[in-house]
């Protein structure tokens, strides 16, 4: 797997919030995506994932996904987490893990597993998940007395769930605690070992230096860095961007 994204446009009216950007993300690759708030990280995930349709191209292994297609990207092995965890709060913990997991497990299906013992399965990927993300206890409990920490673990729990290649990453350590972000450090460097890409936006920098040797800049929706991460944060025009943001000014 290799996803490469080719002079992505997107415009909200006449904001643009991406603009032009290209950008590759190898196998089993991790890439950080830095930039001040409104530099259009938030948007290269929705593009990529399917949610808005762009002008440019997203190739997965040399496959081109259709733009504004959720399905397609999903269908791909493209998978992500919200800045904003997308709880179904009227489910319980593994309930909304299972939604990841999807209604008919084709694995299942191709080994003609009667339902019983399909759902037996889907139990068990569902609590092994719940367990990897620190929320085995709360399986059966509804989600909506969890913290904002232990959503965004739910919501990473569920992105899983659909076996991606790529999971993209929207600000996943935003609001946790030094425990809650080791652990999740820890969840995402045993996913890339099992060979899911990553791509992580995120402000918070020893976070993602530690992930991500490689990082990209976005500044006003146009990529001016893409490097290793030491290069990359001591780059005149990504000091720049940082200092040219509109809440410094
Ligand atoms: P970031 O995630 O880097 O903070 P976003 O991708 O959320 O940035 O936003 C980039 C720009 O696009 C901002 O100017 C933002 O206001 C605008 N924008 C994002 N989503 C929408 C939308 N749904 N409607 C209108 N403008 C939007
Ligand atoms: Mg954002």
């Amino acid at each position: 797997m290799s996803l490469e994204i080719d002079d992505i446009h997107i415009s909200y009216g006449k904001v643009r919030a991406v603009d032009g950007v290209t950008v590759s993300l190898p196998t089993g690759g991790r890439l950080g995506v830095i930039g001040p708030n409104g530099s259009g990280k938030s948007t290269l995930i929705n593009a990529i994932s399917g949610a808005v349709t762009d002008r440019g191209t997203i190739t997965i292994d040399g496959h081109r996904l259709r733009g504004g297609s959720q399905r397609a990207a999903a269908h791909a092995g493209i998978s992500r987490t919200y800045q904003t965890p997308q709880t179904f709060t009227e489910l319980s913990c593994i309930e909304n893990v299972m939604l990841g997991l999807g209604p008919g497990d084709k694995r299942a299906k191709s080994t003609g597993a009667p339902r019983e013992r399909r759902e037996h399965r889907r139990t068990r990927e569902a609590l092994a998940l719940l367990d990897e993300v620190g929320l085995l206890d709360l399986a059966e409990t509804s989600a909506a007395i969890l913290t904002y920490g232990q959503q965004q673990m739910l919501g990473l729990a569920r992105a899983l769930a659909t076996n991606p290649l790529v999971l993209l990453l929207d600000e996943p350590a935003a609001g946790l605690n030094s425990a809650e972000t080791e652990a999740l450090s820890t969840v995402l460097d045993k996913a890339n070992a099992r060979g899911v890409a990553l791509l992580l936006v995120e402000h918070k920098m020893d976070f993602v230096t530690k992930l991500c040797p490689r990082i990209a800049v976005l500044s006003g929706g146009k990529l001016v860095a893409d490097g290793p991460h030491a290069e990359v944060l001591a780059d005149p025009r990504v000091v720049d961007a940082y200092l040219g943001a509109p809440s410094n000014a």
